[in-house]
């Protein structure tokens, strides 16, 4: 399926936003995947497991991938907030990997979740770097190995 065939299944509304025309899950085979999800894989290829796709713009129903941003999912945060084995099978996640630094998930949620704290602050809070920090804030990131 092309990028383009995402366009049968969505609807686009005058603000920019994209919402599902009808199902929010798309068949792919065996799997079902959120429309979300999907048109997020067919843009930028697939989300990786542990993190979620969610929309950013507001509109919590929107599917339009530039809309978007991956997050560590709640599932994987728990786990690494609870301190438990982490289960690599299942592909849960306890860090990610932001430019060169290995971030607990903990933390990557922590900056994520408090977009107006100073940078000074979260520095000396965590011990990031500004840089990684901002790549945090920009929403890149990828499941540690
Ligand atoms: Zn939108």
């Amino acid at each position: 399926m092309a990028f383009g065939d995402v366009e049968l299944l969505i609807r686009k509304l005058p603000d920019g936003c994209w919402v599902p025309a009808k199902n929010k899950v798309v068949a792919v085979g065996e799997r079902r995947v959120s429309l979300r999800r999907y048109a997020w894989a067919l843009k930028h290829g697939s989300a990786p497991r542990g993190f979620d796709v969610r929309a950013t713009c507001g509109r919590k129903m929107c599917v339009r991938p530039s809309h978007c941003e991956l997050h560590p999912s709640e599932k994987a945060t728990e786990l690494a907030l609870g301190g438990e084995a982490l289960d690599r099978s299942r592909g849960e996640v306890g860090a990610v990997v932001v430019g060169e630094e290995l971030v607990p998930a903990r933390t990557y949620r922590a900056i994520r979740e408090h977009p107006a704290a100073s940078l000074a602050a979260l520095r000396t809070k965590f011990g990031l770097s500004s840089s990684t920090i901002y790549k945090i804030r920009a929403g890149l990131a990828e499941v540690a190995a």
